[in-house]
């Protein structure tokens, strides 16, 4: 008897220290080292060469350069908010980025706000006299009109109700295109863009969405006052970065166009939006092979079948109903195995709520500078 309680409470002990967070700060901004992040999500970790890692857990892993802003997880690539810093054996990542990118895709279920998925407000990129990127086999406003049409007719195959902020070729201004948005409930957003590159050529598909309060844009190393404001899209963050990773994660599957990431950017349409939403760019009008693709009904018509794959997955995985098991990004995160026992020890919480407050907190005093 005494043997077994004595194990249970090694168990107990071993639990309680799993979920630690020794956080440190470098720069006036919160960080936690890899090894907690592994213990707390119950991964293994290994530094490969000294310049990468890789955490492994059941059916789930994260993997990227130790000093770098690229990380994979679960084979989808994201750009992180802040670069992670290597400090010998140790490597740090942003608290910001375990709060905005980790937590919502390893536990999608755990996600506080959101709501079921019941109608989905498709934006066809650009239109009218904005005819968006030009390629040698099309324009953009027409390719983005047309896989928004075959998504629509998907969604509402698939029982969803399916708004549009336009079906023909007209111009709608970005801010009305965000207002329209904000008039559902129990909905999510997909603006359907395709890119170009300004030297030509460019290959591949990204995935925007809004960079969370005190977080850069992409391509932009230094923060801005601007990137201070508190946006209505800022209430969606943890939703923001679990959609556009189902719907990243099927378009690169099905598409067959390399991986340029999930981004973060503070564009019009997903900022001023009260609702889920992301900014999805389906390959290079400019670049080879996309702009042969971009012309075929059958790229397109796959574009729409990821895109609604992605929102059935989105919505499984906020429920907490994940019905597929394999492949997706977010199928451990949906596992019950893989969500640890969170212990709130006082000297070092370890809530999500918490991990948000030292967030905030670290932006407030970067904030102040
Ligand atoms: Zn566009």
């Amino acid at each position: 008897m005494r043997t077994v309680l004595t194990i249970a409470l090694l168990f107990a002990c071993a639990a309680v220290a799993q979920a630690q967070w020794n956080i440190v700060e470098r720069d006036k901004r919160k960080y936690v080292s890899l090894e907690d992040v592994a213990n707390f999500y119950k991964m293994r970790r290994t530094v490969f060469d000294g310049k990468t890692f890789r955490l492994v857990g059941t059916g789930s892993s994260i993997q990227g350069g130790r000093a770098g802003r690229d990380v994979t997880i679960n084979g989808v690539k994201y750009v992180l908010c802040f670069p992670m810093i290597n400090e010998g054996h140790t490597t740090l990542i942003s608290a910001m980025d375990v709060v905005k990118i980790i937590e919502p895709i390893l536990r999608p279920q755990k996600i506080k706000n959101a709501t079921a998925v019941k109608t989905v407000v498709l934006d066809a990129g650009h239109g009218g006299h904005d005819s968006g990127a030009r390629g040698p086999l099309g324009v953009e406003k027409e390719a983005a009109l047309d896989v928004v049409l075959r998504t629509k007719r998907l969604l509402e195959a698939a029982g969803y109700t399916v708004r549009c902020t336009r079906t023909s070729d007209v111009f709608v201004p970005l801010e009305d295109r965000a207002a329209y948005a904000c008039r559902f409930a129990n909905a999510v957003f997909v603006s359907v863009h395709f890119n170009k590159s300004n030297t030509g050529g460019g290959t591949g598909l990204e995935t925007y969405c809004l960079a969370p309060r005190g977080v850069p844009s992409m391509d932009e190393e230094n923060l801005r006052y601007s990137d201070f404001v508190q946006y209505k899209g800022h209430a969606r963050d943890a939703e923001n970065v679990a959609l556009a990773t189902t719907v990243h994660a099927a378009l690169v599957r099905n598409l067959n166009l390399p991986d340029r990431g999930i981004k973060r950017a503070r564009f019009v349409v997903i900022k001023n939006i009260s609702i889920p939403g992301i900014l999805v760019e389906g390959g290079f009008m400019s670049g080879t092979p996309d702009h042969q693709l971009i012309a075929t009904a059958s790229y397109r018509q796959k574009m729409a079948e990821s895109i609604v794959e992605g929102i059935n997955r989105y919505r499984e995985a906020v429920a907490g109903q994940l019905q597929y098991q394999r492949p997706s990004v977010v199928v451990s995160a949906t596992a019950p195995t893989s969500v640890p026992n969170l212990k709130v020890t006082p000297r070092s919480r370890t809530d999500n709520a918490a991990s948000v407050a030292q967030a905030q907190e670290a932006l407030k005093s970067s904030a102040g500078n």
